[in-house]
């Protein structure tokens, strides 16, 4: 295959996948180049248990109408998550249960959480989607952090705690780690509080039958061998007629580039001229959420027999979060997620203590049935090589004076992932969108 294209783009997650798609359907010769041995990025294939698991991302929300067109053009049904039954919640050091999905909290808390979320979803509507950095008061939100933001605006303690779940949940971060104008920017991103948080009509509302990975491995085999495996780009240098990009096994060359990999990773190419500033303090800035998926199998769902939704959160447990995973006939799962400070220390122990540690929860959780599990697995993705965790955030002080950077091409070179973009930043679909955004860039230029 030559080594000369019309376009090279960098990473073979979603968002390279779908530019590449794109730049292809339009008549554009394309080559991949993907670091990993495998293409996907964040979406990643395991098995357990004899079944094919997602330990990567996995959830399609409602209205991701781009993923969901090409789940349906590659012939993969989704399946609904499953919520019925109770749902367990830790907070400050107390247990407890509520079906629906107003937590049982005291009447206070409740109070100061429902005028929060209404004053966030107010904020968050004062942004201007493609600029938020020009919102009226985004100086002075950029200007504290989240936690700040909590300290400041709640009183009691349960809505404090309750409040910092959400970065948690959400993105892997903590709230003194992000923003508070990224904070509403990426509330703003994902629709509000409801969604964000929600499974049916929400981000959780389904999952796809044989998993989340076939989407990205049906599209790279579509791609052929136009996607390069273990083809880390490590430089990447232009000129007024092309770019140059560099592996360790070749030179590659096109008349553009889409860069479509975390912000992270991709602060580890070196650019030839150097990036402008404002670029490249936006990738030195913008940390990865850390998160560790864990994967548990059982014989049987025994959390549905008692009643239990198999969700759980909790504000300091080594799992923040636990959804059930069974769709009949396959084997029952129970999806877990260590986030935050304990992915940080769970990242350090072996797997054995992990495995450990996240039965004990689970038999805390559910009873002394989770103790029988049949199948354990895990994915600690802050030393997942090119991607280094879940999702880039922002800290106060990025998004007013870097933030215009984003999707700003830097000669020929031009930006996709799902951090780039407006709309379902963060997610599956954000990526997908990205890359089509980004090879529509490259063709309205190509065709100047
Ligand atoms: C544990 C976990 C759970 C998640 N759950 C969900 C979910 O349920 N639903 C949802 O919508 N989203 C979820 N997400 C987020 C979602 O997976 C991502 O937003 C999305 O997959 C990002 O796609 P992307 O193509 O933008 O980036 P990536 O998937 O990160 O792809 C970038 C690619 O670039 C490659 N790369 C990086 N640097 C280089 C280099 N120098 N040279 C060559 N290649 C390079 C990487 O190896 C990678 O393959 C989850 C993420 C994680 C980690």
């Amino acid at each position: 295959m030559s080594n000369a294209a019309d376009v090279i783009v960098v990473g073979a997650g979603v968002a390279g996948l779908k530019a590449a798609q794109e730049l292809v359907n339009r008549g554009r010769s394309v080559i991949v180049l993907e670091g990993k041995d495998r293409v996907g990025g964040r979406v990643k294939h395991a098995e357990l248990a004899g079944r094919p698991i997602d330990i990567g991302g996995q959830w399609v929300g409602a209205g991701h109408s781009v993923l969901l067109d090409e789940a349906r053009r590659l012939g993969i049904e989704t399946y609904p998550q499953y919520e019925s039954g109770r749902t367990i919640m830790e907070m400050l050091g107390r247990r407890s249960e509520f079906t629906g999905a107003v937590p049982r909290l005291p009447p206070l808390a409740l109070i100061e959480l429902l005028l929060m979320q209404k004053r966030w979803e107010r904020e968050m509507k004062t942004l201007p989607p493609e600029a938020p950095w020009e919102a009226p008061r985004a100086r002075e939100w950029d200007g504290q952090t989240l936690e700040s933001w909590i300290v400041r605006n709640l009183r009691t303690r349960a809505a404090r705690e309750f409040a910092r779940l959400v970065p948690r949940g959400a993105w892997a971060a903590e709230a003194s780690q992000v923003s508070y104008l990224w904070f509403l920017d990426a509330l703003r991103a994902g629709t509000g509080l409801d969604y964000l948080m929600g499974v049916k009509g929400g981000a959780l509302d389904a999952k796809f039958k044989g998993g989340m990975h076939q989407i990205p491995r049906r599209m790279a085999q579509e791609l052929g061998e136009r996607v390069v495996l273990n083809a880390a780009v490590r430089r990447i240098a232009q000129d007024a007629n092309g770019v140059r990009a560099t592996t360790d096994t070749g030179e590659y060359a096109a008349r553009f580039a889409i860069v479509a990999g975390p912000p992270g990773p991709v602060a580890r190419i070196e650019f030839e001229p150097h990036l402008p500033a404002t670029r490249d303090l936006l990738h030195q800035r913008m940390a990865m959420g850390a998160i560790i998926k864990v994967v548990v199998a059982y014989r049987e769902a025994f959390w549905r027999s008692k009643g239990f939704s198999g969700q759980v959160a909790t504000d300091d447990d080594v799992l923040g979060l636990v959804l059930d995973d069974w769709l009949e006939g396959t084997t029952p799962m129970l999806l877990c997620f260590i986030e935050g400070r304990h992915a940080v220390e769970m990242s350090a122990a072996s797997r054995e203590t992990r495995k450990e540690k996240v039965l004990a929860s689970l038999i805390r959780f559910f009873g002394p049935e989770a103790a029988d599990a049949i199948g354990y697995e895990d994915n600690d993705w802050q030393v997942e090589p090119y991607t280094h965790g879940y999702v880039g955030h922002m800290p106060p002080g990025t998004m007013t004076r870097m933030g215009q950077a984003m999707r700003e091409p830097c000669g020929r070179v031009h930006w996709a992932g799902s951090e780039t973009e407006p709309h379902w930043a963060g997610y599956i679909e954000g990526g997908l969108r990205s890359g089509i955004r980004a090879a529509n860039e490259v063709i309205a230029r190509d065709n100047q």
